[in-house]
């Protein structure tokens, strides 16, 4: 059972990865979601086989790192048992589904998607067809909640949209640097359907030469969006309507397209972070940090046994490395904060590590310049003391271009350069720049934390109201502005 010898650019259960420290394994959590049984499941592997840790990712897979011994057909067995390993595992490496954590608890949504995308989990797993898909194919649905999914890269969107009294998914379809905003609504029961007919017509055109396909090509496997490039959409969409049994819903134009869907309001990113209310009365559910995404068995089995003990025994882990305790009595909250605290981790929004985000660097990575996690660490213990923020600050460590661990804007993006030099980018990109605009070259680690202080103390100085992102900051100046404000001291 065990297929290690496939080469595959991303990990699974039955496809590891060799990394620098050891073999990588990912555990899919459709939607995110993990009972107390699997997620200590998950820690007594980490601790027999890998280095006592697993890390979240940016899918809210979990990862085993650092795994030195091999892992046996018996433990392949008890994860697909468990739900934690596809039953056919030709497509276990197909991405994980991305749901909103708050599903089913959030006031604002529209629809609760954790039943679709269970059954979508299923659908994919137990069709074992969809083996020769790119292994980045992937989905996310979205409620139409306040903690939006929806924004995030995948190559099939379904977000939850309002018309009259009936909910909908419209259907959003990555086309590589873009997303087309397809006219196509679809019922609840439609989606999976929809979705199965996407794959056949994408695995139908995937067999296209590739010089016969377009420039975009980075995977010896063709993605969705080179077909859809290839064929055109409404050619690709009449396709995909071939294989269903009705017609597709297409949005009328007069309603102003999909203004609709952001009608609600948004839980900026990290937000959801702290004490929440859910739609449950006397129910909350506590955003916790998990610094750098990476959590220790002994902590894993502590928040197991909080969600065993005060909540309803599972935990939400999100796209954004950190995860959700849900179904608190209000009158357990405090004694719930403490636990957590007394496993070393917090709940806070606004500490420097509450949205600090690194890649696997170069103790993990060949292809990282910088030991990103390490200096990530270091420089949220610096700024630690010397800042105090009043809403979250994104600061990504990224050890090469390709950015695995966060791929859309941050406030701050630290793309290692050289060792131990980083660029440093602010805000958004202004198209010369993957990653927002350059504000310095190549700056040396040790000068880099003061660097980001003057950087975080210029902005706290100097912004518009308390409610100023960061990113919002940069963008409002020119950089020869910002850095006269840093070199000044804020002082301009
Ligand atoms: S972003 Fe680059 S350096 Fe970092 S883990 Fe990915 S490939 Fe490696």
């Amino acid at each position: 059972m065990y297929l290690s010898s496939i080469s595959v650019p991303c990990p699974g259960v039955f496809y590891s990865t060799s990394a620098r420290d050891g073999t990588l394994f990912r555990i899919r959590i459709p939607g995110g979601i993990v009972t107390t049984g699997q997620f200590r499941i998950v820690a007594d592997l980490a601790e027999k086989f890998g280095a006592g840790y697993v890390n979240i990712t940016n899918r809210a897979n979990l990862q085993i790192r650092e795994v030195r011994t091999q892992i046996t057909s018996e433990v392949l067995h008890l994860l697909q048992d468990i739900g934690l390993a596809s039953p056919t595992p030709g497509v276990d490496h197909l991405r994980n589904i991305m749901g909103s954590p708050t599903a089913g608890i959030d006031s604002e949504e529209l629809i609760d998607t954790r039943s679709l995308i269970r059954k979508l989990d299923h659908y994919i797993s137990s069709h074992a067809e969809l083996a020769p898909l790119s292994p980045k194919f992937s989905i996310a649905i979205d409620g139409g909640g306040a903690l939006k999914v929806c924004d995030r890269p995948n190559d099939i969107i379904l977000t939850a949209v309002e018309l009259g009294t009936q909910i909908y998914f419209h259907l959003k379809l990555n086309l590589g640097e873009s997303f087309t905003n397809t006219s196509i609504l679809l019922q609840p029961q439609e989606c999976i359907d929809v979705v199965g007919a996407i794959a056949k017509v994408y695995l139908q055109h995937s067999a296209i030469k590739k010089e016969n396909v377009t420039p975009y090509r980075k995977s010896p496997k063709i993605r969705l969006f080179e077909v859809l490039h290839n064929l055109g959409i409404e050619r690709f969409l009449q396709e995909v309507e071939s294989h269903l049994s009705y017609p597709l819903l297409r949005l009328p134009h007069s309603l102003g397209g999909l203004e609709i869907a952001s009608s609600h309001p948004h839980l900026t990113r990290y937000l959801h972070l702290g004490v929440h209310p859910q739609r449950q009365q006397e129910l909350s559910y506590i955003g916790v940090v998990l610094p750098l995404g990476k959590l220790e068995t002994w902590q894993i089995q502590g928040l197991a046994d909080i969600a065993q003990g005060y909540g309803s025994g599972t935990l939400r882990l999100t796209p954004w490395l950190n995860l959700l305790l849900t179904d608190i009595p209000q009158q357990y909250i405090h004694e719930v904060k403490s636990k957590i605290e007394n496993l070393n981790l917090h709940w806070s929004a606004t500490k420097i590590y509450s949205a600090l985000v690194a890649c696997a660097g170069s103790t993990g990575c060949a292809s990282s310049a910088t030991d990103t996690k390490n200096h990530a660490l270091k420089l949220a213990e610096y700024l630690d003391q010397r800042v105090s923020l009043n809403q979250p600050v994104n600061i990504h460590f990224t050890g090469c271009p390709k950015s695995c661990a966060q791929h859309n804007n941050s406030d701050i993006t630290l793309l290692g350069v050289s060792e131990d030099k980083y660029q440093v980018h602010v805000g958004d990109s202004d198209h010369e720049s993957k990653f927002g605009r350059v504000l310095y070259q190549a700056v040396h680690f040790p000068q880099l934390p003061p660097l980001i202080e003057k950087i975080l103390q210029v902005y706290i100085a100097k912004r518009l109201t308390r409610h100023e992102s960061l990113r919002e900051f940069a963008n409002r100046h020119s950089i020869a502005q910002l850095q006269r404000m840093v070199e000044e001291g804020g002082e301009v």
